[in-house]
């Protein structure tokens, strides 16, 4: 998707890796899983203080819940970088994923939108723009450089989301 919206994709593992991106994509998965291996890997702190700084970031489905401040139940390693509270897996079990036409704040077209054992939010800051909701409940948010959508933008071939965070690098 990134080749494809005209930049160049490279994987993240380590603090090295960190430091040579420009724009950060955290994808989905387990979000319990990748705050256990970001905590081992001494990628936290790292993770946290460029997203500060001004690295551009999305995050997708887990990593939607890993940007995030805490989550409705129990607690895990989060960056806290957009402060919000994620409701888990809010749709129900793996079987309750599903598919919707999501319309997105200035954009002409609806979004294909697939979620899979998706989250939710459940309180938001008010800094933070709601860019798209589903039945009434925030799934796609931005504050400033930082991304955040509860659905998998990157299993449809709409480029979009993709390109909105390649032009947030063009803009730091
Ligand atoms: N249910 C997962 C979690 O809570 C997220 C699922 C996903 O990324 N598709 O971390």
């Amino acid at each position: 998707m990134i080749q494809a919206a005209g930049a160049e994709p490279t994987e993240v593992r380590t603090r090295t890796d960190l430091e040579s991106v420009e724009a950060l994509i955290i994808p989905g998965g387990e979000s319990t899983t990748i705050g256990r291996l970001a905590d081992l890997y001494d990628l936290i702190e790292p993770l946290r203080s460029r997203i500060e700084s001004g690295l551009p970031a999305l995050g997708t489905c887990a990593g939607m819940i890993f940007l995030a401040s805490a989550v409705t139940e129990g607690t895990q390693p989060l960056l806290g970088v957009l402060d919000m509270v994620v409701e888990r897996n809010a749709f129900g079990r793996q079987n309750e994923s599903f598919e919707c036409r999501l319309d997105v704040q200035g954009w002409d077209s609806p979004l294909q939108a697939v979620f899979i054992r998706a989250p939710l939010v459940d309180e938001i800051s008010p800094d933070i723009e709601v860019l798209a909701r589903h039945n009434g409940r925030p799934v796609l948010v931005g504050k400033e450089h930082i991304l955040a959508c509860a659905f998998h933008p990157e299993l449809t071939d709409d480029l979009r989301l993709h390109k909105m965070l390649i032009n947030l690098i063009q803009e730091q």
